[in-house]
């Protein structure tokens, strides 16, 4: 099925690494034109090297999504570049793996500007340009954490329930817009992010035995860690214009880890 994506373009957030990053390259294979951030440069350059994508399907910048003014500017960017835009995926970001007595004030603090900050930035940075297209979409990178915490990630679990929360608004106020506001929840997604745990973690066991131990340990029914492109696949189907009549709600990317109905 053609997805109705080529030659539209789409920010995604997070570009460089993980699900951004594989997001991005299916959003190429798709035709689409593709804008990427992150803050480290060189992380940046190396990925859109691998892509292998030619200048003008493919625009990264360096910028910190708290950073607003950064936003602002890389938004500029990108709607001089390609002359408007479709699409943003709100992605980047991390978990921080602590309970409640290790966590301290300015956890919290971080915890919660990093996802809200990761999510209003750049909408307010693109709004303008979104309204502009024809069928403008965006698309929340977010946990099942938001909807089953784990007190080993406190803050994380509670500022992605705020994020799912603010998701849902946002897609009530921005519909008149005509922008599409939806969500995807991931379980554990094989990315930069487990394979620094797996290092710091210590184990004698080998990266493949580690992960499959973590999903027992975690009750994922497919026995497994997903993979970027899993969860790519459900974004670019959310963005696509096909979904046109798909807003406000939330697609799990977690291979059964979840334990209520979705
Ligand atoms: P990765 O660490 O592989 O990639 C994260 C990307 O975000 C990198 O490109 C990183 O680049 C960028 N990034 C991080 N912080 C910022 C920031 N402040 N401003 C701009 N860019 C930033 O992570 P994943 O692909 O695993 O994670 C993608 C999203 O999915 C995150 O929001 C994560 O929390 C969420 N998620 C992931 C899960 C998983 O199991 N992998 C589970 C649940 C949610 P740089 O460091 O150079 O800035």
């Amino acid at each position: 099925m053609d997805l109705g994506l080529a030659d539209r373009t789409v920010l995604v957030t997070g570009g460089s690494s993980g699900v951004g990053l594989a997001t991005v390259s299916a959003l190429l294979g798709e035709g689409a034109r593709v804008a990427a951030c992150g803050r480290d440069a060189d992380r940046l350059a190396k990925a859109a090297a691998g892509l292998g994508a030619a200048r003008d399907r493919l625009l990264t910048g360096v910028c910190d999504v708290r950073d607003a003014d950064a936003v602002h500017a890389f938004a500029s960017r990108v709607g001089a570049h390609f002359g408007g835009l479709d699409g943003l995926v709100n992605n980047a970001g991390q978990s921080r793996m602590k309970g409640l007595d290790e966590t301290t004030e300015a956890d919290w603090r971080d915890e919660l500007e990093l996802k809200f900050a990761g999510v209003l930035n750049p909408l307010h940075a693109t709004r303008e340009l979104l309204r502009a297209s024809d069928a403008a979409a965006v698309v929340n990178v977010n946990a099942v954490l938001a909807k089953q915490p784990e007190p080993r990630l406190i803050t994380t679990s509670a500022a992605r329930a705020g994020i799912l929360n603010l998701s849902k608004s946002l897609a009530t106020e921005l519909a008149p817009d005509g922008i599409r506001v939806n969500s995807v929840c991931l379980g554990l997604v094989d990315t930069g992010q487990w394979a620094r745990r797996y290092a710091a973690s210590g184990s004698a066991l080998g990266y493949e035995e580690w992960q499959r131990e973590l999903a027992e340990d975690r009750g994922i029914a497919l026995g497994r860690l997903g993979r970027a492109e899993e969860v790519a696949y459900a974004i670019v189907g959310l963005l696509s214009p096909r979904a046109s009549y798909i807003t406000g709600t939330s697609v799990d990317v977690c291979g059964g880890i979840g334990r209520g109905i979705a």
